[in-house]
This record gives structure tokens, sequence and C-alpha cells, in this order.
């Protein structure tokens, strides 16, 4: 079983996971796991914000 891993921002699929690496996932504060898909943020996204949020805490 394979779970695709989306971009919460975008909606970009960035990849697939398989099944065993999907409790490591589980660990991960910034995935969320809904039905066979994984939410997280794409990396431009993800750079994207860590721009926005160093910019809001100035
Ligand atoms: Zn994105």
């Amino acid at each position: 079983m394979y779970m695709f891993k989306v971009c919460r921002c975008c909606d970009a699929i960035i990849g697939e996971i398989e099944f065993e690496n999907i409790q490591k996932l589980k660990a991960d504060k910034t995935m969320d796991l809904i039905g066979n898909v994984a939410y997280t943020l794409c990396p431009r996204c993800m750079k994207e914000l860590e721009i926005n949020q160093r910019s809001f805490y100035q």
C-alpha cells in the first residue's frame, strides 16, 4: 500500500510513501494523515512559509 504525499498549500503531489514508513511519519507533527493522503508542505511552500514567518516576527 502506498500513500500520497500532498502539499496542503498548493495541492502538488510531492511523492509516495511506503506503508512501512507511515509509522515514522505519524511522529512527524508537520504531517496530517487523512485517508491515504499525507498532507504536508512541498519544499517551495515550506520556503515561502519560512520567509513569511521570518518577516512576521521581525
Ligand atoms: Zn506547495
